[in-house]
């Protein structure tokens, strides 16, 4: 089968051929139809994540169903599947037994110890795959899996109230979902953008209101959570003057600086800086049913590939308008 990979830190993409993976036990065997390509990937291409090279990044894979492994229940042949980052944890330490296998210290993750998506073929855990609505393209399909997975993790583990406000900070693969999810839910959503272009889309995709810094953010009201998505920790950290009382700032991407704060942000507002990873399948099973519903709209540019290496190039410049999705 064909596949990217990654074979060594800071080296281009290649595209190459390997051995078809045979799936084992309670594992199935994926043709894959879309893959999308994460600011993650970049991180892990820059070794600035833990990777073992040679490997095949995308942990955004989304397929048909086209073996199962012995003992298989669940799945079928011919289903429509993604996985997420997690697909199982140990299935005995604490955090798998409390049913929280994402703090699972041997959790089988996608393009980590499984095999990523950028590939024709890929082996997953069946019990790590969810089925995709029929009203969703693969193409739409696949970001959901992390972009759509993370940002709608992280507006609900805010736990929003009615009335309240919510900021986006930065509108790229997971900031146009995030301004789509918060809207359709009904809150008041502010994007905070620099980005001429992405004002007048940022308008188009719901957002109420769009400011440029996070002092006009603090001008025009604040808000009540603030899902940080953007790749840059100054824009990021510059936000946080926009937290209202009581608020709570979701971060949900890693910088390569230190998590820089005035703690009088916080102490006399009573703010919460809360962590946010892909929260449990049920977070993903909604942010998938609300697409599907039409209520949010994934945008994607799909690439082949033979292009793969102009896909990665536009991802790691954030020119890519949201998500880069390749279909081999
Ligand atoms: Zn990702
Ligand atoms: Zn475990």
């Amino acid at each position: 089968m064909r596949a990217v990979m990654t074979t060594e830190k800071n080296k281009p993409w290649e595209l190459k051929e390997v051995d078809k993976p045979k799936p084992a036990e309670n594992q199935v065997l994926l043709k894959v139809h879309a893959s999308g390509i994460c600011y993650t990937d970049v991180h892990q291409t820059k070794g600035e994540l833990p990777v073992n090279y040679p490997c095949i990044l995308g942990h955004e894979p989304v397929g048909e169903i086209v073996e199962l492994g012995p003992g298989v229940r669940s799945r079928k042949l011919g289903d429509r599947v993604g996985v997420p980052w997690v697909q199982a944890g140990c299935g005995s330490c604490e955090w798998c037994l409390r049913g929280k296998n994402a703090f699972c210290r041997k959790s089988f993750g996608t393009s980590a110890s499984m095999q990523g998506g950028h590939a024709e073929y890929m082996v997953v855990w069946a019990e790590g795959t969810m089925p995709i609505p029929k009203e969703l393209t693969y193409a739409e399909a696949a970001p959901i899996f992390c972009a759509g997975y993370t940002v709608w993790s992280g507006l609900r583990i805010a736990e929003p109230q009615p009335g309240e406000r919510v900021a986006v900070i930065g509108i790229g693969g997971l900031g146009h979902l995030a301004v789509q999810y918060a809207a359709a839910s009904g809150f008041h959503t502010i994007a905070v953008t620099h980005s001429e272009d992405k004002k007048k889309l940022a308008l188009e995709l719901g957002a109420s209101e769009v400011v440029s810094t996070g002092k006009e953010l603090q001008e025009c009201g604040g808000a009540d959570v603030i899902l940080a998505t953007s790749n840059s920790a100054e824009q990021t950290f510059d936000c946080i003057k926009g937290l209202r009382p009581d608020g709570r700032f979701i971060v949900m991407g890693v910088y390569g600086e230190p998590f820089q704060i005035n703690l009088m942000d916080l102490l006399f507002k009573r703010a919460r800086i809360i962590g946010s990873i892909q929260n449990g399948p049920e977070h993903l099973y909604e942010a998938l049913d609300i697409a599907a519903k039409g209520k949010i709209k994934v945008m994607t540019e799909t690439f082949k590939f033979d292009d793969v290496t102009t896909a990665y190039d536009k991802v790691a410049k954030g020119d890519v308008r949201f998500r880069a999705v390749l279909t081999p």
